[in-house]
């Protein structure tokens, strides 16, 4: 049950998210997440304090964006849920600078570090400064060793009453059992594709074949939806170079084709060159240093392409993710049977790995551990 349930205070209208914000308001809209905003409405309505919030879901799905704004809600000087944007409050909240909402953020590749953890147990202790609540938000909770787990549940067994901790995580399953179960917990799924494509198409930027496309290689997850222009560009040259890689030996039986591919490393060589001038590399003394993520994308790339044959084969067009390219990969599927792209998955990654080795030097970026 929700502590601190306080009536008496004044709350102020609570208008549905999908609105458009007051104006003046430049934040980027919320997308989706029907369910978790009817729940977060409740708690601010009742002015939900005084406990641990786990907020769990896929990653780029719109969870720290969320949070923030739940946070705003409290603090805004005009009392709207999830904020007005335009008030001192929440324009310091969106600046990073209000000093009652405290982030705790991970480096990449690291854990939070038990520093960190004191400096919460200390500063949940402390009076806001400006309004009635603090906020500490623990972005990708999970990341956080035994030790620093322990010390934090004591906090959270017994949080002072003007407090609201939102610890997030996409691997909710890491996180303490005994932390999980003091925890309101909020689960966020992917955003459903109307909405994300309506939103896409009023942009006006797009194609409807290319705004399902970015919708589908995202997994319905706003934080990729929403990047620039540019970022999907980059995304359209490398998956061109997949595509041209493997076209160029389609005319081939279908077994000599691969069988050329598997054993000939040449054809690899345009590909890498392609993928090294699209995301660059930076010549330093150990050598070129690849951005490692953008190679990971590259390996994807050729798995949604064989994913899509696959797919083409069997009939079932409505689960294409590359829809803006169906023309080119209807051609490809004229030649592949689905057995045979199952049989292929396996040996495009091994063959990526291979790949790695002999352009890059090194490993194929395991994911989950890449760093952007
Ligand atoms: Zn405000």
């Amino acid at each position: 049950m929700p502590r601190g349930k306080r009536k008496d205070l004044p709350t102020g209208p609570t208008p549905p998210a999908s609105t458009p914000g007051p104006s003046g308001d430049a934040r980027p809209p919320i997308l989706g997440h029907e369910s978790v905003l009817r729940r977060l409405q409740t708690y601010h309505r009742q002015r939900w304090r005084g406990g641990t919030m786990l907020w769990a879901g896929p990653p780029a799905v719109g969870k720290k964006t969320l949070a923030l704004r739940f946070a705003q809600g409290y603090l805004c000087e005009q009392g709207l849920f999830l904020g007005c944007g335009t008030c001192h409050a929440c324009r310091l909240i969106d600046q990073g600078h209000h000093p009652d909402v405290i982030v705790f953020t991970a480096e990449p590749g690291q854990t939070h570090s038990i520093e960190d953890v004191w400096r919460f147990q200390h500063q949940i202790t402390l009076r806001p400064w400006h309004g009635d609540f603090k906020f500490f938000l623990w972005d990708d909770a999970e990341r956080m060793r035994q030790q620093a787990a322990n010390a934090m549940l004591k906090t959270l067994e017994e949080p002072p009453e003007d407090t609201i901790t939102i610890l997030i995580t996409s691997q909710v399953y890491r996180i303490l059992p005994t932390i999980r179960s003091r925890a309101q917990i909020l689960r966020f799924g992917p955003v459903r594709e109307d909405v994300l494509l309506s939103h896409l198409m009023r942009l006006g930027e797009w194609t409807e074949a290319e705004a399902r496309w970015v919708i589908r290689w995202s997994q319905g997850r706003p934080g990729l939806v929403l990047q620039p222009r540019g970022f999907w560009e980059l995304h359209r040259r490398l998956r061109r170079a997949v595509l041209d890689w493997f076209q160029q030996w389609l005319p081939q039986p279908q077994e000599a084709w691969w069988r050329y591919m598997e054993m000939d490393v040449r054809p690899l060589t345009g590909l890498a060159q392609e993928v090294f001038r699209v995301t660059g590399g930076i010549y330093t003394a150990d050598g070129w240093v690849w951005n490692r993520w953008w190679v990971q994308q590259v390996v994807l790339h050729g798995l949604m392409i064989l994913r899509d044959l696959y797919w083409l084969r069997l009939g079932l067009r409505s689960l294409i993710v590359n829809v803006d390219v169906i023309g080119t990969l209807e051609r490809m599927a004229a030649w592949v049977e689905p057995t045979w792209v199952e049989r292929r998955v396996e040996t495009w990654l091994s063959f990526l790995h291979d790949m790695a080795v002999y352009h890059f030097g090194g490993a194929w970026p395991v994911p989950g551990r890449l760093t952007k």
